[in-house]
């Protein structure tokens, strides 16, 4: 492991090349932020959580044939993924009302959507990710009219997978932000992660928060919770 080369280090994520120059090693930290950066903490086995509750996750992805980076969790924090040329687009799909939408519009907080949204963010930190449409991402030369169809459609499949996975363990999908990237024949792959740190998840009964807004809002510790989404989708068949 400390032979591999450190390529970057993000927020959450260690990325080490390997022996084989098409596959990266992930390695998930024990560092939650919030708010652009400006919050930040280390908290023990959020990596670890995290590690496995994004490999359960894209298993069942890969049975879902949504095409993704993921190959094999090698140990509690790491996994092996396939390298990408990622995107610089963070692409939201939305279920419910919340977040940074529910403020722009002045929709409350839990109102359902009539059909799922998807926003794209310009993957900038020096811009703070900003909101884009289709338009800026093709002017900005992220991707082609084509290219975004195809991403969108995309997007709308994990959006079903993901409500039927977590609709099965009594968890609502609020909303979630998902990254893409392309593999070494330009096919366009899902990448990053799918966790309570990308996710809104409600508690189907209680409502209860089951992601980093506990964090980012000051209600409470995420670790229970974390645990707790880890507990329930281990327990799927
Ligand atoms: P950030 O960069 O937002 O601080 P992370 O700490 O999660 O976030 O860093 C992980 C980085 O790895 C992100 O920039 C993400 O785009 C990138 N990444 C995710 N999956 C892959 C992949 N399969 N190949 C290459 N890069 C990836
Ligand atoms: N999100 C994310 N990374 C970001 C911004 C948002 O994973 O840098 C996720 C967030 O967890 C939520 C969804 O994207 O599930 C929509 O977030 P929103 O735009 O409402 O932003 P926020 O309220 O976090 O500012």
């Amino acid at each position: 492991m400390n032979e591999l080369k450190l390529l970057y280090e993000g927020k959450a994520k260690r990325i080490y090349e390997t022996a084989d120059e098409h596959v990266l090693l992930v390695q998930y930290m024990d560092q939650i932020t919030a708010l652009d950066g400006l919050k930040k903490e280390q908290m023990a086995s959020k990596g670890a959580l995290n590690n496995q509750i994004t490999s359960l996750i894209f298993e069942i992805l890969s049975d879902y044939n949504v095409p993704n980076h993921f190959i094999k969790k090698t140990s509690e924090t790491e996994q092996l993924v396939k390298r990408l040329h990622m995107l610089p687009l963070e692409v939201v799909v939305r279920n419910v009302a919340a977040g940074s939408f529910s403020k722009r519009l002045g929709v409350a907080e839990g109102t359902p959507l009539v059909r799922p949204i998807i926003e794209f963010y310009y993957k900038n930190d020096a811009l703070h990710d900003p909101i884009i449409n289709d338009d800026h991402v093709v002017f900005l030369d992220i991707a082609t009219d084509e290219e975004i169809i195809k991403i969108k459609r995309r997007a709308f499949e994990v959006n079903e997978a993901l409500i039927r996975i977590f609709e099965s363990i009594g968890i609502r999908l609020v909303d979630f932000k998902i990254e893409f990237g392309k593999d070494e024949d330009g096919q366009i792959l899902l990448g990053d992660e799918v966790t309570p740190d990308t996710c809104r998840l409600w508690d189907m009964d209680t409502n209860e928060r089951l992601d980093k807004d506990l964090y980012r809002r000051d209600l409470g510790d995420v670790i229970p919770v974390y645990k707790e989404v880890l507990r329930r989708l281990t327990h799927i068949n």
